[in-house]
């Protein structure tokens, strides 16, 4: 995952959880205040109610007063002057606007009864309301007080086919009970009364529980509507005995919901049942899913506000340190003038600058290294072309040289004190000449010359000559020369006078640095698997130190100090002009083939020796 989404992710993810946290919590808080609001208008509803009730209380109980108390009326009642009785009460009834009025007896018995009708006319029923059987009139007979407080009622009047509430109050004759008038105001003129002064819609409850008339469904109220809204006597009871406490529940009528609370109605010290107070719900939940809607909106363009800074500022923290990814990757590609481009002041800044700085040195480095290769390669040709020139020049009078020594040799035969003379001369001759062939093949070497010219080559035979070269040198210095799987290397498509060379130079070396009395082994097998010859030359000798072994192939190339060098090319540590090894190697690489050397270490006492290794290919190639 690249750096700017391990920047960006977490981000995302810490904005998302914030916003979505955000928006449950606001719109919770703010439904839930909503919600106390609906439950404060429940409460205000419900008290508006029970206050219409006891207003209503209070207007009836004056008016059952002024029934009670009209001169006369108590004394028709007492003599069962029914005809006088309606003579006084139906004027009272008009003139008070009693809606229902009953004047009872004290045996019980109803003796004025009128409603109000729909059309505002007052109306005589020729039957008895029924009304005298009412428990608040009975108890007040019972009673048999004419000071007694007044009671109050919800009562289905049959005559009339609607509800009441109704107030009894004791009428008076003489401090005696003469009877009891009822005063009753029908639920017609309640309920939108209700609905009105509380703002919210209602359901009266009798004492069963059973719905009696709501303003729910205006004047259209049914029998099964109000049956849907009962409750049971249980729940009655309960809403009873929670005392004014609001029990809050949702329904649902026509598709829209509402919130419901219902209180027990007690006026007096009658209870006559209870009530509902209805609000819908749109009060709640419109505004709640509007502030909701508003809320996800806002937290939502929010986050994307959000996003979008976060993506400006990993801009600006992640494109530097991109910049700097790329300019190492062109430096590490070889493009050493690239720089990161990056300005700032800040960490990334100043590891960029740094960067571009060591970038630069790098440069400045890079071109003194090239230079100064440049220089070493001049003095490399310098010095090959030297070796050239200096090889063929001595060439020629080193020709003479040994033409006129062998004459001196012929000449000198009969005076043995030239004869030593002559034989020290030719032996010098014979060296130098070795020396300036040895600088011609490097010369040869260096230049590329060098060609292999491949023919069947027995190493046997070549190991023969070698081993011929050196005999002096076997018996002299007392060595022991030992090959093995020579005879058995088949032969090999080489240039028989190169490979010579070869050995001619590894074998003098062995010679060279192993004390007298030392073995010196060649060992030859063929490597089936590489096709190639393996030849290797061991030797008992001083070895080799580990830090000079992959420089003695270079030309020129000598351990020790040269001065200490004894002379004579195969005296122990003779002295050589450092160029066997680089000869060496110039002939295996014209035949395609490796050279390298292994020894633990130089030192002269314990004598650990250096085994040096050839691999040619069986069918040497041409190497130009
Ligand atoms: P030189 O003319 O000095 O022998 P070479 O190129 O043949 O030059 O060898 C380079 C150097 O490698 C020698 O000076 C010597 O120190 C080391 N060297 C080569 N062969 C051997 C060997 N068999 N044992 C120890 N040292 C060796």
């Amino acid at each position: 995952m690249s750096i700017r989404f391990k920047v960006i992710l977490p981000y995302l993810l810490l904005t998302l959880i914030v916003a979505v946290t955000g928006v449950y919590v606001v719109t919770s808080l703010v439904s839930n205040s909503l919600q106390e609001r609906l439950t404060n208008q429940l409460l205000e509803a419900g008290r508006m109610v029970s206050d219409d009730f006891a207003r209503q209380e209070i207007s009836h109980i004056e008016t059952a007063r002024i029934v009670a108390y009209t001169t006369g009326l108590a004394e028709a009642l007492e003599a069962g002057d029914r005809a006088g009785l309606a003579g006084l009460a139906q004027p009272l009834a008009s003139g008070l606007d009693i809606e229902s009025l009953s004047v009872i007896d004290r045996q019980g018995v109803e003796s004025f009864y009128l409603v109000k009708l729909a059309d505002g006319n007052y109306f005589v029923p020729g039957v008895p309301s029924g009304l005298e059987a009412m428990p608040i009139v009975q108890s007040l007979l019972l009673a048999d007080n004419a000071q007694a407080a007044p009671r109050r009622a919800l009562v289905y009047n049959a005559v009339i086919k609607k509800y009441y509430y109704y107030s009894a109050l004791p009428i008076e004759l003489n401090n005696r009970l003469a009877g009891v008038v009822l005063v009753g105001t029908s639920f017609d003129t309640i309920m939108p009364y209700l609905k009105s002064t509380s703002l919210a819609d209602v359901i009266l409850y009798d004492e069963s529980g059973r719905a009696i008339a709501t303003t729910l469904a205006g004047q259209s109220a049914d029998e099964s509507f109000l049956t849907a809204f009962s409750i049971s006597e249980d729940e009655y009871r309960q809403v009873v005995e929670s005392k004014g406490n609001i029990a809050g529940e949702n329904f649902e009528l026509e598709s829209r919901w509402y919130s419901l609370a219902r209180s027990p109605l007690q006026v007096g010290g009658d209870r006559l049942g209870a009530f509902a107070v209805i609000l819908p719900l749109d009060f709640v939940l419109q505004p709640g899913a509007v502030s909701r809607n508003n809320y996800i909106l806002l937290f939502t363009a929010a986050m994307f506000g959000v996003i979008v800074i976060g993506y400006g500022i990993s801009r600006l923290l992640i494109n530097p340190i991109y910049a700097l990814v790329r300019a190492s990757q062109a430096i590490t590609a070889g493009d050493l003038t690239r720089r990161t481009g990056v300005n700032s002041s800040d960490e990334i800044g100043v590891l960029a600058n740094t960067f571009d700085a060591m970038t630069a040195n790098l440069q400045q480095r890079t071109l003194e290294l090239e230079r100064a290769n440049q220089t070493l390669a001049q003095m490399d040709k310098t010095k090959s072309s030297f070796i050239q020139v200096a090889a063929h020049e001595l060439r020629t009078p080193l020709t003479l040289l040994s033409g006129y020594t062998q004459l001196l040799d012929n000449k000198a035969k009969n005076n043995p004190d030239l004869q030593t003379i002559s034989k020290g001369l030719l032996e010098g001759s014979v060296r130098m000449q070795e020396v300036v062939n040895s600088m011609l093949d490097i010369s040869r070497i260096d230049s590329k010359m060098l060609k292999a010219l491949p023919d069947k080559a027995s190493l046997a035979s070549i190991l023969q000559r070698v081993e011929k070269t050196f005999q002096a040198a076997w018996d002299e210095r007392k060595l022991k020369f030992v090959t093995t799987g020579i005879s058995e290397l088949p032969l090999i498509y080489a240039d028989p006078d190169l490979l010579y060379k070869l050995l001619y130079h590894l074998v003098m070396n062995a010679i060279k640095y192993t004390p007298d009395g030392g073995t010196i082994t060649l060992r030859g097998e063929v490597i089936e698997d590489d096709h190639e010859i393996s030849l290797t030359v061991e030797d008992t000798g001083i070895g080799i130190d580990l830090e000079h072994q992959h420089l003695i192939f270079e030309k020129f190339y000598q351990t020790g100090e040269v001065q200490l060098h004894s002379s004579g090319r195969t005296k122990f540590k003779g002295g050589g002009p450092g160029l066997g090894l680089a000869i060496a190697r110039g002939i295996v690489e014209a035949h395609g083939g490796r050279i390298w050397v292994e020894s633990p270490g130089y030192n002269e006492e314990t004598l650990p020796g250096s085994c040096f290794y050839v691999r040619l290919p069986l069918e040497a190639k041409r190497v130009a």
